[in-house]
C-alpha cells in the first residue's frame, strides 16, 4: 500500500454546549489538519495522487469552514463543533471529493490539531 498526507489549515471559531469551562463560550483557534490517503497502486506517473489535486479538495472543504462561526454549520448543531467532529466532516467531505476522482485513492483519517500539542482524528 502506498500512503501519502498533506496539511493544511483554517481559523474559526466555535463555542462547545455543554463543556463545564472556558469553552462554553464563543472563541477561535487556529486549525491544523492533516488528511491522510491510501492506494494499492500507483498511477502511470508514478503516484497515488497529486499532492496539488488532493490540497485542492482539502482546500475546498476547508473553505466551507475558513473564518466561520462553526456552530451555525448544519452539520453541527447536532454534534458539537469539536476537533473530533471537526474531523469527522472533513473525512466524510473529502471522501465525497474523492470518489468523484479518477484515481483510485482512498482516505484513510484526518487529524486536527487544536492546539500544537493536542490532537484528534477520525477514521472509519
Ligand atoms: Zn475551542
Amino acid at each position: 500500500m502506498f500512503e501519502i498526507s498533506v496539511r493544511s489549515g483554517f481559523s474559526g471559531a466555535h463555542r462547545l454546549k455543554g463543556y463545564k469551562g472556558k469553552c462554553e463560550s464563543l472563541h477561535g483557534h487556529n486549525w491544523d489538519v492533516e488528511v491522510f490517503v491510501t492506494s494499492r497502486k500507483l498511477d502511470s506517473g508514478g503516484l497515488t495522487i497529486d499532492f496539488k489535486d488532493l490540497r485542492k479538495k482539502l482546500g475546498a472543504v476547508l473553505e466551507t469552514l475558513d473564518h466561520r462561526d462553526l456552530n451555525g454549520i448544519v452539520f453541527f448543531r447536532k454534534e458539537n463543533p469539536s476537533a473530533e467532529n471537526i474531523a469527522k466532516y472533513i473525512y466524510k467531505s473529502l471522501k465525497q471529493s474523492l470518489n468523484g476522482s479518477v484515481s483510485k485513492v482512498s482516505i484513510k483519517k484526518v487529524s486536527v490539531w487544536e492546539t500544537k500539542d493536542s490532537c484528534a482524528s477520525y477514521f472509519e
